[in-house]
Order: structure tokens, then sequence, then C-alpha cells
């Protein structure tokens, strides 16, 4: 999902607060689009000449190493410091939510850095790929989570999984930036119960927006209803796409979709067979490089 704001609706969102979600997350990789529709192919439908749902999927639990690095302003809560205690809130949001699909997070750093050009970069500037190398721990498959402020009107963004190359800008730079604000708590209402990360994580773990590409597009899981456009705070009822060949209302309390985080309550089955597969395609076989990486700017 991009966005084309004018400089003075972004200062007017920064002066005012968050009237809509905004996930700064880009399009997935064409490689991470072909790869869903053919686990869409392989997981929806038996092969043989009459195709027939699969079975329940198996349960599965993942324990997934995390990393949360919070790097403010200056040491105030408006320039983006959080305390010891607020990433502990984050970090116990984040496994409530993702507790019915098996994932636990293992929360094994918490760093805080001060530094005013790294807290503020932006995605793909040189302050950002410096602050990332010099922070991000573990391998690929190791989620870092960068807790800071983020500059026109973003709650977040999040790397999807691809290919990727060792020790490559890439590798560096896979994780999750969320805004300070919006942790457990926060000042970003109606999105201040930490459901930020939760759902942009789910990027990280491979899952697409419920409401990408429209009604005629989706998200390429069976089980999330159509969805012609992101939602905005929690209107019960809402269907965007209508017609026999849209079944049910669209998955306003989905984390993958844009409702205030009260709203946001679930991932649906098809997604956590997904984020399984995800998972074992990307993040497994490429999870082991920490050993071996080189680490050639340091801040
Ligand atoms: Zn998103």
């Amino acid at each position: 999902m991009k966005f084309h704001l004018s400089l003075a609706t972004t200062l007017l969102l920064a002066a005012e607060g968050l009237a809509v979600r905004r996930c700064g997350t880009e399009d997935p990789p064409v490689e991470l689009i072909e790869k869903a529709i053919l686990f869409k192919a392989m997981t929806k439908f038996k092969a043989g000449p009459s195709s027939k749902p699969v079975e329940e999927p198996v349960p599965r639990t993942q324990t997934v190493p995390l990393h949360i690095h919070n790097v403010y302003a200056n040491q105030t809560r408006d320039q983006g410091y959080i305390t010891d205690e607020d990433v502990q809130n984050q970090f116990k949001v984040m496994n409530e939510n993702f507790a019915p699909t098996g994932v636990t997070f293992d929360l094994k750093t918490v760093t805080h850095t001060e530094d005013r050009a790294w807290a503020l970069s932006g995605r793909g500037s040189t302050a950002e790929l410096t602050m990332k190398k010099t922070l991000r721990k573990g391998g690929y498959g190791d989620l870092n989570i960068y807790i800071r402020p983020l500059r026109g009107g973003l709650l977040g963004y999040c790397t999807f999984p691809e290919t990727i190359t060792e020790g490559s800008d890439k590798f560096f730079l896979d994780g999750c930036d969320v805004l300070f604000s919006s942790v457990p708590g926060g000042a970003t209402v109606p999105y201040n119960e930490g459901k930020t990360a939760t759902h942009e994580v789910g990027h990280w773990f491979g899952l697409f927006h419920t409401f990408q590409g429209g009604c005629s597009g989706g998200d390429l899981v069976d089980d999330t209803p159509a969805q012609g456009s992101a939602t905005s705070g929690c209107p019960i009822g809402k269907d965007t796409c209508r017609g026999d060949q849209y079944p049910g209302l669209d998955p306003i309390h989905n984390y993958m979709d844009y409702s205030d985080d009260p709203c946001m309550t679930e991932f649906t089955p098809g997604q956590t067979v997904r984020l399984y597969q995800m998972f074992d395609q990307y993040r497994v076989p490429q999870g082991s490089w920490n050993r071996t990486i080189t680490r050639t700017s340091m801040h």
C-alpha cells in the first residue's frame, strides 16, 4: 500500500495525531506474491478431478527470537523514549495476539539508544541503514523491532520475507519499525494498544493487507473475505465487496486490516497456515547467518 500525501496533509497528521491507520509497508515483492499464489493453490485444494478443501491444518508452535530496539531523539516521552516497562507491555501484547497461531516470541534483547538522526531517519536513508547495521541482532529468523519516532504520520512499516544475500543491506534492513507512541498506553489514540506491532509483524511473516488489490485482488488467503478498501474505526457490518462471488463481510477484526486497535482481534486459520509456509520457506533456511555476519559500517 503506497500513500501519496501532500506536505500540508502530512504536517496536519503529525500535528493532530492519526486520523487513519497508516502502515508504510511497501508492496510485497513479486517473488513473495508468486509464492503466495502457489501456497494458496496447494492449501486450498486436494489434487484430483474433484477439488476438495484440505483437512484442518496440524497444530503447530514456533518460538521466534525477538530483539527490541528503542531509538529516541532525547529521553522524554514525546521524543521517542519508552521505558523497559513499555517494552515489556508491548512484548506481552504481541505474545497474546499471536498465541492462537502458536507463535511465541522470546525477548532476547532490549536496547535503548539516544540518537536523533537514527530516531528520525526515513526509510531508505543512510541513517536508517547505519542504525540497523549497528543494532540488528541474530539471523533472518530473528525478529528485530525498532520502536522510535516515525515521520510522515506512519504507525509502522516492515520488510516482507524474501530471498536475500548474506550480509547484504537487505539483510540488515530486515525487521519492523513501529511508532513509539503506539505501544500500550501510548499517546496515539486509538492506535495505542500495541497492535501496530502485531500488524507489522504479520507482514514480517509474509501476510498481506486483507484489502490488498480490492475486491478482485485479495491477500491470497482463502478464509479472509474479499475487501474493497481499508477500514477506519470499527464499522460493524462493513461490506465493500457484494454479490455471490464475494461471500462474507469485510474482515474488520483482522490484524491485517487498518481498523482501530480495540477492533483488531484475530488472525484466521488460513493466515496461520500461510505465516508458517512463509516462515519455513524464507526465515528458517536463511536464519542462521548471524554467526558469519561481518559488520562493515559501525556508527
Ligand atoms: Zn500494513
